[in-house]
C-alpha cells in the first residue's frame, strides 16, 4: 500500500488520479495538486467517495511543493504538471525523501530545448537518498522506450534501425487545437528536427521532412520528421543502433493554421509588452486555444503509435513492429478524456504501479527503456492499452542500408 501524489490537474492528471483511484491495493491514499484547485476538485467530484484529496500547489516553488509534501506524506510523487516543473519537484522529492516519476522531460521556460542532462544530472543524489526518479513514463517518450526495451530482450541481438511511429487520426470537431499543452507542443515542433544516424545528430528544418506512413486500421498518412527527446535516451542505452528517428502525424489543416499563427509571430516565446504587460506571444496563444482536456467528449477516431525496428537475430536480418491503438472514444467512456491524454496517463500510472509495488523500485535516476518491461507490458493491456507485434513484415521504410 502507498500514498501518491499527482501535481497537475490537465488531460493528463485526469487520466492518471481517475485510473490511480481504481487501484486501492495499491495506492491507498491519493492527493491532486495543481495550481488551479478548482481543476483539482472537478476531477476529484467525479472519482466520489472522498477517495481523492486536493490541493492548490505552485509546483515552480520547491518550498511550497515541500510543505505540500511534509504534510501529505507521500511515497512518490507523479508529475503530470508541465516540463518546467520537473526540477522543482525533483528538488523537492529528494528534500523530502519521496520518488519521482514523470511524463516529459525538463525544458528551460526561456529556451526552447529540451534535454535529459539537467534530470539525468539528479542520478547521483537520487541514488545517495535511497530514491528513484523515473522519467519520461508517458506513452512516447514512455511505451515507446519500453517497446524498444522488449524489442532488444525478445527479438534482437542487434537494434540498428528504429523508427517511432505516431499517428493522430482523430477529430475532434475543433479549427484548431493541440492534444497536450499547447505551449509545450507548439514549442517541440516549431523547433529544429533532429535525427540520430551514425553516431551523430542530424539537424533539418522544422516539418521540412515528410512522407505518408501506413498506421493499423488508418492507412496512409502524412508524417513528419520531428526530434523527440526518447531519441536521446534510446540512443545512448542501445549504442548499437545506427539510426534512429521519430514520426508524427499532422492534418493539412493544423499545418496550415501553425504556419499563419507562426507568420504573425503568434509562437514567439520571446515576451512582448501589451499594455504595459510583458507576455510570450506563445503564451497568450495557449491562453485562447482550447484545453486538452476539453477535446474529448466529440472526439472520434483512433491514434496510433509504435516502433518499427530492423536489426539482427541469430545472425539473420530481421523486422518487428510493436504498436497500439487507441481509439478516443473508449478514453472517454473510461475516464472522461480524450485518446493523448489517455495514452500518457494510463502509462504514468502503470510505472507508478511499477514501482510501488517494488518491481522496478531502484535508486538513481532511469529512463523506462532501463527497467524490464515484461511486467509493465503484461498489465498495460488490462488497462486499456493493448499492443499488437509483427516479426519480419515490410516496414514503413527502405531507406536501410
Ligand atoms: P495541460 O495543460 O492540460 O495540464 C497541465 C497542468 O499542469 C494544468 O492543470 C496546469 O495548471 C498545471 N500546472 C502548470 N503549471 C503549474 C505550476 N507551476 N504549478 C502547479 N501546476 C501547474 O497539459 P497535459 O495534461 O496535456 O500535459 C501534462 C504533461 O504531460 C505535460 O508535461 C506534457 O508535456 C506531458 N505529456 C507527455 C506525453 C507523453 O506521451 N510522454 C504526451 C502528452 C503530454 P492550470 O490548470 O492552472 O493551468
Amino acid at each position: 500500500m502507498s500514498i501518491v501524489l499527482i501535481i497537475g490537474a490537465g488531460g493528463v492528471g485526469n487520466v492518471v488520479a481517475k485510473k490511480c483511484a481504481r487501484e486501492k491495493d495499491v495506492f491507498s491514499d491519493i492527493m491532486l495538486a495543481s495550481r488551479t484547485k478548482s481543476k483539482c476538485d472537478a476531477i476529484a467530484n467525479e472519482i466520489g467517495g472522498g477517495r481523492v484529496k486536493t490541493a492548490q500547489v505552485d509546483a515552480d516553488n520547491v518550498q511550497e511543493l515541500v510543505g505540500l509534501i511534509k504534510e501529505f506524506k507521500p511515497d512518490m510523487v507523479i508529475n503530470v504538471a508541465l516540463p518546467y516543473q520537473d526540477l522543482p519537484i525533483m528538488d523537492a522529492c529528494l528534500e523530502t525523501g519521496v520518488h519521482y516519476l514523470d511524463t516529459a522531460n525538463y525544458e528551460p521556460k526561456d529556451e526552447a530545448k529540451f534535454e535529459y542532462k539537467w534530470q539525468w544530472a539528479y542520478k547521483e543524489k537520487f541514488e545517495k537518498a535511497g530514491l528513484m526518479g523515473l522519467l519520461g513514463c508517458g506513452f512516447d517518450p514512455g511505451v515507446t522506450g519500453i517497446y524498444t526495451a522488449y524489442a532488444a530482450k525478445h527479438h534482437f541481438d542487434e537494434l540498428h534501425y528504429l523508427d517511432i511511429v505516431d499517428c493522430n487520426a482523430g477529430d475532434h470537431g475543433q479549427a484548431f487545437a493541440t492534444n497536450f499543452n499547447p505551449e509545450i507542443n507548439i514549442r517541440e515542433i516549431t523547433q529544429k528536427g533532429k535525427y540520430w544516424e551514425n553516431g551523430q545528430w542530424k539537424e533539418i528544418d522544422p516539418m521540412s521532412v515528410h512522407k505518408p506512413i501506413d498506421y493499423p486500421n488508418i492507412g496512409p498518412k502524412e508524417s513528419y520528421l520531428l526530434y523527440h527527446e526518447e531519441l536521446e535516451s534510446l540512443t545512448k542505452n542501445y549504442p548499437g543502433i545506427k539510426r534512429a528517428r521519430f514520426w508524427m502525424t499532422f492534418s493539412p489543416n493544423y499545418i496550415n493554421h501553425l504556419q499563419v499563427l507562426q507568420n504573425v509571430g503568434m509562437t514567439s516565446i520571446e515576451p512582448i509588452k501589451v499594455k504595459g504587460v510583458e507576455i510570450a506571444p506563445l503564451e497568450f496563444l495557449k491562453a485562447v486555444l482550447p484545453e486538452p482536456s476539453s477535446l474529448g467528449e466529440n472526439y472520434t477516431g483512433e491514434t496510433s503509435i509504435g516502433c518499427q525496428i530492423k536489426g539482427v537475430k541469430d545472425g539473420q536480418p530481421r523486422t518487428y513492429y510493436i504498436w497500439n491503438n487507441c481509439k478516443h472514444q473508449d478514453a472517454w467512456s473510461d475516464v472522461k478524456g480524450q485518446g493523448v491524454s489517455y495514452t500518457t496517463g494510463v502509462p504514468a500510472m502503470l510505472g507508478a504501479k511499477m514501482m510501488m509495488t517494488g518491481k522496478w523500485m531502484k535508486p538513481g535516476v532511469w529512463n523506462v527503456e532501463e527497467m524490464d518491461p515484461d511486467p509493465f507490458l503484461e498489465e498495460i493491456g488490462g488497462y486499456g492499452l493493448p499492443w499488437n507485434e509483427k516479426i519480419n513484415v515490410e516496414l514503413a521504410f527502405d531507406d536501410y542500408d
